[in-house]
């Protein structure tokens, strides 16, 4: 129902979790929050309230400048902490619990998340979640070689649905790429000079406080955030993705 992300070089948590904060209102069922630390994925997650996770993110020392967070709305899976979403993927023929490679949030619904999921199992995947969500980040695994932006954009081509999503991968500390299709998904720019950074959030109010620079990404952006910079593609009529450029606007 919510989605905030982050990458940073201050600890961006608390940013996160006041941004699952102010999306509070709109409702959720569990929330979650991931982030690139000391080299590995880290999460909580909680069927409890925003304030719940926050504990226990602050209790385990959670802290980082990249990462992504969730509340989240079930549609497909009972609201459950194994459900909730960050989802991880540990790559194929990888034990279940083995660490994670990509981390993952959505809001939205994949229509296609039945063919893709026998797909990924068929080659060495295994679930853990009854998720819709889930099929996403093990797809990106299966089409990642060392450039997350291009594993996302080939990954939503094979998506049926709506969607924005949020990811990052292990072998990338300091990216987060996000695409939206039929979900809203907007950028937000850093604003001070000294500290680089750019953030991603299902509505712009996540961000108040934080940045006033907001760019709003259009149906089927795919958008790669870094330390300071960021770069929006889009999918043209070639069939291939190329940079566009996208109004920033101060909220
Ligand atoms: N379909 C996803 C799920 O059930 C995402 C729901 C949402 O938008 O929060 O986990």
């Amino acid at each position: 129902c919510g989605i905030v992300g982050a990458v940073s070089n201050r600890n961006i948590t608390p940013i996160l979790i006041e941004g699952l904060k102010r999306l509070e209102y709109r409702g959720y069922d569990s929330c979650g929050v991931a982030v690139h630390q000391g080299g590995a994925l880290r999460r909580a997650r909680s069927t409890s309230r925003v304030a719940e996770l926050q504990a226990q993110a602050a209790s385990d020392g959670i802290a980082s400048g990249t990462g992504i967070a969730h509340t989240r709305w079930a549609t497909h899976g009972a609201p459950a902490v194994r459900n909730a979403h960050p989802h991880f993927s540990p790559g194929a023929h990888a034990p279940a619990d083995a660490a994670g490679r990509v981390a993952v949030v959505h809001n939205g619904i994949i229509e296609n998340h039945d063919e893709l999921r026998a797909e990924l199992q068929a080659r060495g995947y295994q679930f853990v979640s009854q998720t819709d969500t889930e099929v996403i980040c093990h797809l990106v695994d299966s089409l990642y070689t060392g450039d997350l932006l291009e594993a996302v954009q080939q990954a939503v081509g094979r998506l049926k649905g709506a969607y924005a999503i949020a990811v990052f991968h292990r072998d990338e500390p300091e990216r987060v790429v996000g695409a939206r299709e039929g979900s809203p998904l907007v950028l937000g720019v850093g604003q001070d000079a000294a500290t680089p950074e750019r953030f991603l959030a299902s509505d712009a109010m996540a961000l108040a406080g934080i940045t006033e620079q907001i760019c709003y990404l259009d149906e089927g952006d795919v958008v790669d955030l870094q330390l300071g910079k960021h770069w929006i593609t889009h999918l043209s009529e070639s069939g291939r993705f190329e940079q566009v450029s996208r109004e920033v606007k101060t909220v």
